[in-house]
């Protein structure tokens, strides 16, 4: 069965890219009938983030991004957090310190900056630990046996390196980016455990995937260079035959297309680019989050998984059962993928519209409350369907209907230079006292027909005077619906604002 697993660490907040990665990886699971793993790969004791996993966890389950094996759901294969794993990584650093193809390497700080220098000065191309220069370096292939052994006891700091053998081909078959071929003498002896006695990120991120039965890797471009070395480790480990797939994910870019997309972003344009908002637990810092921002998670998901993929349809709006049955790594795209915020923007106008009245009545009722504005089921319901087509968060229902509840205090100037004459003077007036006298039904198609015959009477054209009736009513020369916008004032609160208007 195919196993994936999304594995953060935990170093902050999830960026839209990464919780992009995790989705996925969660699409191509629920597709094949697979399992979703959630490693939080915490090796690096100088980058935790206090909070940083319980925000993760948070934000998947705010996407709808489901985990079969997690630190909180368990598994057959826990614990799942690396640092609560180091004993299975010395284990096979050592066994690979036996079998030749690791060793101990004692040097200080000193030594591999003089190493460095000596090679910048040099020009080589590209500054590396490798077959070459381990030769003059303190390590066991260069220190007598009996000397490595004293150093050891005597508890001198230590990592153990990877042994590159020279002239090996390394080749593996990305998803999606095709064949990539390495030569080993591209890759330098890196550091397989560090002097804390933790492993780097390499070497426990092969021994947890091979252990945990991962199929697929599914991660983004940035490790793409580190491919190489890992299919090394594989075959080192005796485990290249049952290796995992790799697909590596296109970066996200800025808005601009000008560079990949990074935390400092979430300063830049004032938009968020974190799923939920995220307080920096050192400086205090707050950085937005969609969830806050007020997109949805249905449509947030649906952003996410087009930054990078498409059907090859027209289509673009997908439930996340939809985005299941048509993700294929095949239409991944290869270049990166611009994050375009106003395209957030559209998505969640869409997710907007198709949500039903009720649904989003309960959602702005609270809002109205906090506002102190009071309004009863009713003129919820009728706000919500005069607004839910013009606007981008629920929160602009809000926003957009102050209007209603008070009279305007000014009248748009430039709409009334243009529009406000005698014949406009007259038609209002008249609408004043049609108001006054009417008795029937106050309901949108009832006040149009009393518009039209009250303008009809004096003949005036209903055409030139509805801005001048709007303007009267709100204040302003454009906006929803006017016979709706009359429906909720009532009758009263019309007549008033159209005397109000000529006054
Ligand atoms: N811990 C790595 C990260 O934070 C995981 C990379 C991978 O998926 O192999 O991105």
């Amino acid at each position: 069965p195919v196993r994936v697993r999304f594995a953060p660490s935990p170093t902050g907040p999830l960026h839209a890219g990464g919780v992009r990665t995790a989705l996925y990886n969660y699409l191509f699971a629920r597709q094949m009938g697979g399992e979703m793993l959630l490693r939080i790969e915490d090796t690096d004791q100088t980058r935790f983030v206090p909070g940083a996993e319980q925000y993760i966890l948070e934000a998947l389950n705010w996407l709808g991004i489901e985990i079969d094996e997690g630190p909180e759901t368990g598994g057959p294969h826990a614990p799942y957090r690396q640092s609560e794993r180091k004993d299975i990584y010395l284990q096979y650093a050592l066994q690979l310190i036996n079998e030749g193809k690791a060793y101990y390497a004692f040097d200080t700080a000193e030594e591999l900056d003089v190493m460095r220098k000596r090679l910048e000065a040099a020009k080589v191309a590209a500054v590396q630990y490798n077959a070459i220069t381990r030769m003059e370096m303190s390590n066991s292939l260069t220190l007598p046996p009996d000397e490595v052994q004293r150093r050891l006891d005597r508890g001198d700091a230590y990592v153990v390196r990877m042994k590159i053998m020279p002239k090996e081909d390394v080749r593996f078959n990305d998803l999606i980016r095709g064949w990539v071929v390495v030569h080993s003498s591209q890759i330098d002896d890196k550091v397989l455990l560090k002097s804390d006695g933790m492993p780097t990120y390499h070497l426990a991120n092969i021994v947890d995937d091979h252990l945990m039965g991962i199929t697929h890797v599914i991660r983004g471009e940035e490790w793409l260079p580190s491919a190489p070395l890992h299919v090394l480790l594989y075959r080192y480990l005796g485990w290249e035959s049952s290796m995992p797939k790799f697909a590596h994910l296109p970066l996200l870019l800025k808005p601009d297309g000008n560079g990949k997309l990074s935390k400092r972003d979430a300063d830049l344009g004032g938009f968020p680019i974190f799923p939920l908002q995220w307080t920096d637990p050192t400086s205090g810092d707050v950085a937005k989050g969609f969830r806050e921002e007020g997109y949805f998670p249905e449509s947030t998901a649906n952003f996410l998984a087009l930054l990078g993929w498409n059907a090859g349809t027209e289509q673009e709006i997908f439930s996340m059962k939809e985005l299941i049955d048509s993700f294929s790594f095949e239409r991944v795209h290869k270049a990166g993928a611009r994050f375009d915020i106003q395209k957030a923007n559209w998505f969640n106008q869409q997710y907007l519209k198709e949500r039903p009245i009720e649904v989003l009545a309960e959602e702005v009722k609270p809002l109205f409350a906090s506002r102190g504005i009071a309004v009863n089921d009713q003129q919820v319901a009728q706000v919500v369907q005069l607004l839910k087509d013009r606007v981008y968060f629920v929160r602009d229902i809000v926003e957009e209907s102050l209007f209603l509840f008070t009279a305007p205090q000014e009248y748009d100037q430039d709409v009334a230079v243009k529009k406000w004459n005698e014949e406009a003077v007259t038609a209002i007036s008249g609408l004043e006292e049609a108001f006054g006298a009417y008795e029937g039904e106050f309901d949108a198609e009832h006040i149009k027909q009393l518009v039209f015959d009250t303008l009809t009477a004096m003949s005036i054209k209903m055409g030139k005077v509805m801005q001048v009736l709007r303007l009267a009513l709100t204040g302003v020369g454009t906006g929803p619906d006017l016979m709706m916008i009359m429906e909720i004032l009532g009758r009263q609160e019309v007549q008033e604002r159209l005397k109000g208007a000529i006054d």
